[in-house]
């Protein structure tokens, strides 16, 4: 790569890692940020002689690139973009460029939700059945570090759409499409078939002696699977039938069947909840046996596996009210799956800044298990004209310790509060993670 010159749009975690890689690979690099950058990753660009920008994209410094390793934050409608692609300049993203000096077998997993549950599970399981396996992709350290400073056999790596728009000749060796619903589509041109194409594309390069494993109750995926030809093994996820080979949920019990070995393990010794875990965990079994992994170690990963915060996770008990926390839930489909995971009567938190929602998937569920409703945003005429006459109680706050106060109040012992909001956090919270602390506090608080 002498002399050649590579410019990495975006400074965060996986532009700094392409930054590194690309400097030990022999680029000439330059990394440019229309933001500001972290003050570790600034250190770690000086450190290493990696000259960059911040505050603004040089024109004709990032014109002159050879390469370009764009952030997934950057859409690829802005004007430089533009500018690169007429002048024929090829545009990746880190995965792309990450994979290519690598010889590991990749794990990837896309989905509207269930992303980092299912890779933090498949990672889980790998580990568990001795694999020398890495985790990248959205979580943790960046992919490009990660193949510049360790040497693992098999990495699983989380793929949002953004990263899968700049992939090109990457090769998954096991690939999970969990389902497709509307989310994103600022950047596909409102036409949610675009987005469905960007997460199709987990399937190019695929070869026979890969594994496709996908939940073929979702309407998206099935649709779009009968207009296409997929060369990999198909590993269809079911929680109606037995579909063999593939895997499914029946009589509370999870079954797999693949060509090479087949599973099962009562509900009990799992440790998710919910119909939406339980596609998670189906995926991730069959993933887990399709590189080989014993079910001996399926079994005791599953057994030993915790899950990320924030997702369905218990947040105390009190006065014999459970708490449950799912702040990553920013969408109606995520809110959805909650709701069905509900096995009493709830009290349901929701609310915040509002994508663009249609509350009306949630209907049956909210008349069959929601009491109460309390709306948690700054804005919920939305979410009030939705649910009134359907949910019995409504009542609107901005403070997270009232919502809480109150939702204890109107739930009676062995009920359930459920903090599941639907929206962004942004109008009230830094981040979903900040609303989801700020919930435990306060339910800490009433202990
Ligand atoms: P992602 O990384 O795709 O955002 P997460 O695992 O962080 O997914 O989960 C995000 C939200 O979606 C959580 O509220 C979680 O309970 C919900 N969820 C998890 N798996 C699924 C699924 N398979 N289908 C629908 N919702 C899901």
């Amino acid at each position: 790569m002498e002399g050649q010159s590579i410019v990495i749009l975006g400074g965060g975690e996986s532009g700094v890692g392409a930054a590194l890689l690309a400097k030990a690979k022999g680029f000439q690099v330059f990394l440019s940020d229309r933001g500001t950058l972290k003050e570790s990753y600034r250190n770690e660009l000086r450190q290493n002689s990696i000259d960059f920008e911040e505050g603004i994209h040089t024109e004709e410094r990032v014109l002159q690139a050879n390469l370009i390793v764009k952030s997934p934050g950057i859409p690829d409608t802005v004007p430089l973009v533009q500018k690169l692609r007429e002048r024929g300049t090829p545009v990746i993203g880190e995965i792309e460029f990450a994979a290519r000096y690598t010889n590991a077998k990749l794990v990837g997993i896309t989905g509207s939700n269930g992303k980092t549950t299912t890779t933090l599970l498949i990672y889980h399981l790998l580990k568990t059945a001795g694999l020398n396996v890495g985790l990248a992709g959205n979580v943790g350290d960046s992919f490009a570090k990660q193949v510049l400073h360790n040497v693992f056999d098999w990495y699983v790596l989380e793929l949002s759409s953004f990263q899968l728009d700049t992939m090109y000749d990457t090769r998954l060796n096991v690939a999970v499409l969990l389902n497709i619903t509307p989310d994103h589509l600022d950047r596909y041109g409102y036409v949610f078939q675009n987005y469905v194409e960007a997460k199709f594309r987990i399937l190019q390069n695929m070869q026979a002696d890969d594994s496709f494993i996908y939940f073929r109750e979702n309407p998206a995926i099935a649709t779009e699977l009968t207009k296409r030809a997929v060369l990999p093994r198909k590993l269809p996820i079911s929680l109606e039938q037995s579909v063999e080979p593939g895997g499914y949920f029946l009589n509370d019990t999870l079954y797999t069947q693949t060509d090479m070995a087949s599973f099962a393990l009562p509900v009990a010794d799992l440790p998710l909840k919910g119909p939406h875990n339980a596609i998670n965990m189906v995926a991730a079994v069959l993933a887990a046996q399709s590189v080989g992994a014993s079910s001996e170690a399926i079994a005791e990963g599953l057994q030993t596996f915790q899950n990320a915060a924030h997702r369905l996770e218990p947040a105390g008990v009190v006065g014999g009210v459970t708490f449950i926390n799912d702040s990553k839930a920013t969408n109606v489909d995520s809110v959805f799956y909650a709701l069905a995971s509900m096995t009493t009567p709830t009290v349901w938190i929701a609310g915040g800044q509002d994508k663009g929602n249609d509350y009306s998937q949630l209907d049956d569920l909210a008349r069959q298990r929601v009491k109460a409703l309390i709306c948690l945003g700054k804005d919920n005429t939305k979410l009030v004209a939705h649910f009134t006459n359907m949910i019995p109680q409504i009542f609107e706050t901005r403070s997270v310790t009232e919502a809480v106060q109150k939702s204890l109040e109107w739930a009676a012992p062995g009920e359930t509060v459920l903090l599941s909001p639907a929206c962004a956090s942004f109008d009230l919270f830094r981040n979903y993670e900040d609303r989801g602390e700020q919930f435990k506090l306060a339910v800490n608080s009433l202990q």
